[in-house]
């Protein structure tokens, strides 16, 4: 039932083509401010934004021919994902999700002429939908991280990353439900065995988070966050990710709204990129003084589908409003 890294290089076959290499660059600025080299793999240029499209086509690539539709729950990237496969292979798409994800990604994946249902308020709500509509329409069910095929294929990004630099010591993965962490550490972890690997998240609602400490996973709340991506809990019954990120993460670390921010003011003033919410926790945890790095390192940038208005806001240090609480500005630099 766990990927290997044998099907983390098949997923790679499998995508190639639509979801390529992306790639690998130095941060001079974090570079210069962590002491050792620091790279950033840009999973922003993957097509739709975000790294998501890995596992969502390599999902649907194993789906039987006679498939009539798909359907997900979803924080916003994933639907987007599997709306776009969908669409290459002529397929319906229903993507269900909860009244938190943001209107920029909403239309997004309505632009791809995939149908959005919106229920409930969290992503909980939204994963029952799912599995409703799999059960009474017949859809076939692609999950957002919970899932073999998605693990592997998010683990196609550490097996980039690792043939780059085998050389690296630590990498940061912005940590939600954990398909990407499963994958990407199984797939850095076989290349390298000694490679620290760091889990970021946000601190309210963190899910992966809470249930490694508690050994199992818990129920967590869902809070509106600059690192929408990252909301959500880690399903009923999780089967793969809880016990791969227990197996294969050595630390997980959390940051607040304003690290958040500061990340991703930093990543926008001094490398001109920019990156949604949840992709940069790996940045904010090494610019916060959270973690300390003895050597390169790498973090995944992970997606860049935000709310134009706002982010230019907040570049210009404004308040922003996230949902019931307000963000006091900050102008970067000042
Ligand atoms: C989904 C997502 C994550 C987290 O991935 P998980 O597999 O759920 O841990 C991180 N960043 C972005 C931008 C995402 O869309």
């Amino acid at each position: 039932m766990r990927p290997s890294l044998a099907d983390v290089f098949a997923a790679r076959q499998v995508i190639a083509g639509v979801a390529d290499r992306t790639p690998l660059v130095p941060s001079p600025f974090m570079s210069a401010r962590s002491g050792h080299d620091f790279l950033l793999k840009l999973e922003i240029c993957q097509p739709m934004g975000a790294f998501k499209l890995r596992g969502a086509l390599n999902a649907m690539a194993a789906l039987p021919a006679d498939t009539r539709g798909v359907t997900c729950c979803s924080t916003g990237n994933h639907g987007r994902a599997v709306a776009f496969a969908a669409a290459r292979r002529g397929l319906r798409a229903v993507v269900c999700m909860s009244q938190l994800v943001p209107e920029a990604k909403v239309a997004g994946i309505r632009a791809l002429g995939a149908e959005v249902r919106i229920s409930g308020r969290t992503q909980d709500d939204a994963a029952v939908e799912a599995a409703r509509l799999a059960r009474d329409e017949r859809l076939a069910e692609i999950p957002p991280f919970d899932d073999p095929h998605v693990i592997a294929g998010q683990g196609t990004i550490g097996l980039e990353v690792m043939e780059a630099r085998p050389d690296l010591t630590a990498l940061l993965v912005p940590l939600s439900g954990g398909g990407l962490m499963s994958g990407v550490a199984l797939a850095a972890r076989a290349i390298r065995p000694g490679i620290r690997i760091i889990g970021v998240t946000m601190e309210r609602g963190a899910a992966m988070a809470q249930a490694l400490q508690a050994g199992h996973p818990v129920e967590v709340g869902e809070y509106p966050s600059l690192a929408d991506s990252l909301g959500g809990g880690l399903g009923d019954d999780n089967r793969l990710t809880f016990a791969m990120c227990r197996d294969l993460v050595d630390e997980v670390v959390l940051v607040s709204e304003e690290e958040i921010r500061d990340a991703m003011q930093a990543l926008f003033h001094e490398d001109r990129i920019v990156a949604e919410g949840g992709s940069v926790t790996g940045l904010a945890a090494v610019l916060a003084g959270k973690v300390r790095l003895d050597g390169p390192a790498a973090t995944i940038i992970t997606g860049r589908n935000l709310d134009m208005r706002m982010f230019a806001a907040m570049m210009a240090g404004q308040d922003v409003t996230i949902g019931d609480m307000v963000l006091k500005g900050r102008v970067y630099g000042a």
